[in-house]
Formats: structure tokens, sequence, C-alpha cells
């Protein structure tokens, strides 16, 4: 095992947390606020951000819509520069943090933004950020990830950098109690997923991590068997495993997969799939196609996580329980948003693939077009 591990996202945690805003960013900084489509206007966060920031010089940007584009985003990032921010601040979920990412770099960037997605500019630096959560799913409030997609080419890519790690995340669960069912859904499923991802690889004999993700997706399991009785302790157990998915604890030294993310960004550019049901329409696919590398960590995740007896066929059940677990949720397993010809279907999204020069995917660079192809045909109805 060999690894550097830092998390320097101070996390907030817990009810009324939204007030420690105005000590966590500095006095003498020009903050821009950004937030999506409008719920934290209905829900009161947005009156608790501006009673925090009281005393502070912020401006504010609005409409970063689900799986925010660069188009939208680049509208920030001339407000930021013309203004002179000193600070960005999201407040929202997945969508308004990884844009709020993506503002920062691009503010201290003088070329094509898009640039960044592309890996043609690394990004070194950018203006500091801070998040207040609004949903628990992708992490992003504490990770250096973004995705960031175009909707004039239906591309959906992800860039990773340090310098866009956010300074704070508050995370007060109270703010979960207005999100739409569909939502809270895909925030398990998505925290689900990124478990597996760093978990059903190969066994590299990583006891604290694999002994991490089993504790996170039993939890996740848990959560979704009582989705009928949500409280505060349900609502503050979803958001904190949300976010220790993906914190870079449970995937430092250990093979990493990500396939299924990959593929599944695709579905979202292509057929506007929701990010956490695409997923659950790549994952059980993809997990059969490669059944023979990922053996020995399926069975161990049907022991461990789902109780399930020793068997031959332990591994393929384990598969069984994760889609059984799915369509528990309502989440459906197959890809039928698209315009009733599977096989164009599949066509467009390998296509899209060998574009975004995703021909070698998983933990072993395995996932080669052919074997998406395959996959593909077995997850699209
Ligand atoms: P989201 O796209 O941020 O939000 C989905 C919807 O939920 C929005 O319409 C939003 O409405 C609403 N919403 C948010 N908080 C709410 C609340 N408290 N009450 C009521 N409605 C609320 O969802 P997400 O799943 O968090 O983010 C998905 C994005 O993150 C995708 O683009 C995905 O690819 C990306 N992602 C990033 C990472 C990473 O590590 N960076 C990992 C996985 C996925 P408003 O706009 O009105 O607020
Ligand atoms: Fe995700």
């Amino acid at each position: 095992m060999k690894f550097s591990y830092v998390n320097p996202t101070k996390i907030q945690f817990g009810q009324g947390q939204i007030a420690s805003l105005s000590t966590l960013i500095p006095a003498d900084q020009t903050v821009l606020v950004v937030y999506g489509g409008g719920s934290i206007k209905k829900n009161g966060v947005y009156d608790q951000v501006v009673t925090a920031l009281a005393d502070h010089n912020w401006i504010e940007f609005s409409g970063v819509g689900a799986n925010p584009t660069i188009e939208v985003l680049d509208k920030a990032v001339a407000v930021a520069k013309e203004q002179s921010v000193d600070f960005i601040l999201g407040v929202g979920g997945g969508s308004v943090i990884d844009g709020v990412k993506y503002i920062a770099a691009a503010a201290t960037y003088e070329g094509e933004g898009w640039d960044i997605l592309q890996g043609k500019h690394k990004v070194q630096t950018a203006l500091p950020l801070g998040a207040v959560l609004t949903l628990p799913a992708t992490g992003s409030e504490s990770n250096a990830g973004s995705v960031v997609s175009k909707a004039a080419t239906q591309e959906k890519l992800a860039f990773m950098a340090p310098a866009v790690q956010p300074k704070f995340a508050v995370m007060d669960p109270d703010v979960m109690k207005t999100l739409p069912q569909r939502q809270l859904v895909n925030g398990l499923v998505d925290a689900w997923v990124h478990t597996c991802e760093q978990y059903l690889t190969f066994d590299a004999g990583a006891l604290v991590q694999d002994g991490y993700a089993e504790a996170l997706l039993k939890a996740l399991k848990t959560l979704g068997d009582n989705f009928a009785n949500q409280d505060d302790a349900w609502r503050a157990n979803l958001m904190w495993s949300a976010n220790q998915a993906l914190n870079g604890l449970i995937g430092a030294g250990v093979a990493q997969d990500w396939a299924t993310h990959m593929i599944g960004h695709e579905l979202t550019a292509l057929y506007g799939v929701d990010h956490a049901r695409s997923l659950a329409i790549i994952q059980p696919s993809l997990l059969r196609n490669q059944l023979d590398v990922k053996k020995a960590k399926l069975e161990k995740m049907g022991k461990n996580v789902f109780g399930l007896p020793e068997s031959d066929d332990l591994a393929q059940r384990t598969i069984a329980a994760i889609e059984a677990f799915y369509h528990s949720l309502d989440v459906a397993t197959q890809l039928t948003e698209h315009d009733g010809d599977k096989a164009k279907a599949v066509d467009t999204v390998v296509a899209q693939l060998e574009a975004h020069g995703m021909k070698a995917l998983g933990e072993n660079q395995a996932i080669t077009l052919i074997k998406s192809r395959e996959i593909l045909e077995q997850a699209v109805a």
C-alpha cells in the first residue's frame, strides 16, 4: 500500500451550523454566493446564509442547474472577474458545488474554460471556495473533483485539482427536509456507487479501507431499508455517509474503478438521465461483465454487507442483491430513456466514449470499447 492522504476541508456538521459562515469566511473578503434554481429561497437556507453574511460584502449568482453547464457557469466566471471576488460560496447540491469549483478555477485562467475539462489546462490556482451542502450525494463538498457539462455538444466531463478543494463544508441535516424523495434516493444510490467504485475491485488486503467501505455500505443499506422512517438521525446518517463515501479515505492506497461513472456520464449527457440513475443502469451489467476479476470482492461484499451464505454462485447473488436494493428504491437498472432504438443508443454511447478517450476504463484498464459495448448491450432496454 502506498498513498498520500490529506483532507483539508473543515466540516461544520449539525443543526444550526449555517450561522458559522460568519466566521468561516474572512470578514474582509468579497464573496460570490452561488446557488441553483431556487430551492434555497423556499426552504429558508438562503435567509440563513444572508443572516450569517450580514457583516460581509457579498453578491450572488443563481440559476446553476442540475448537471451544471459551462454555458451558465461562464457567466458566473465573468461576474467573479468583473467584481474582483475573493471567495466563492456554493449553496446547493453536487451540481452547485461542482459548478463553484469550475468557476473558482476558471476565474484565474485566461484561456477557454473547456480546456480545464479536456485536460488541456492543468488547474494549479483557483479562488478559495466553501460549500453549504443541501443534498447529500456526491461528496463534492469535501473533495477535489468536479463534473461539468457542455450543452452545445452534449458532453459531460470531470476534472480534479487540489486547488478547488473546499476550505469548509457546512452540513446541516435539517436542510434535507425539503428534498423530494427522488433526490434523496439519488443521493443514497450515488453514495453507494461511490463506495463500490473504490471497494469492488481486486482484493488488495486493505483491511481498514475495506472495513470502512463495508460499514458505509451497511449504513446506506439500512437507510434505504428504512426510507419510510426518516427522522433526524436518518438524515444525519445519510449526510455523513455520503460525505465519507467520497472524501478520499476509503480510496487511499487501493485500486479504484470509476468505469460505471464514466459510462454513466455519457447517459446523462445524451439522454438526461439523473446522475445516480445512470449508475444504477450501468453498474449491475458492468459487474457481471467483470465478474472474473471482481469475484473475490463481490463474495466478500455478499458475506459482510448482505449477510449472504457461502455458495459457488455467491458473487452472482451479490450482484442480484445490489440490483434488488435498487429496485426496492424504485430505481431502474435498464436504460429506457432513448428514442426506442436500442442498437442506435448503444452505438451513440460507445461513439461518445471513444470521442472522450474512454478506451481503457476500470481498475485494470480492462474495459475497452468492446467491453463497454457488451455492458451497454445488457443495460439498454
Ligand atoms: P443536484 O443536481 O445538485 O441537485 C438536484 C436537484 O435537487 C436540484 O434541482 C436542486 O434544486 C434540488 N435540491 C437541492 N437541495 C435541495 C433541498 N435541500 N431541498 C429541495 N430541493 C433541493 O444533485 P446532486 O446529486 O447533489 O449532484 C449531481 C451532480 O454532481 C452531477 O452533475 C454529478 O455528475 C455530480 N457528481 C459530482 C461528484 C464529485 O465528486 N464532485 C461525484 C458524483 C457526482 P435547486 O437547483 O432549486 O437548488
Ligand atoms: Fe457520483
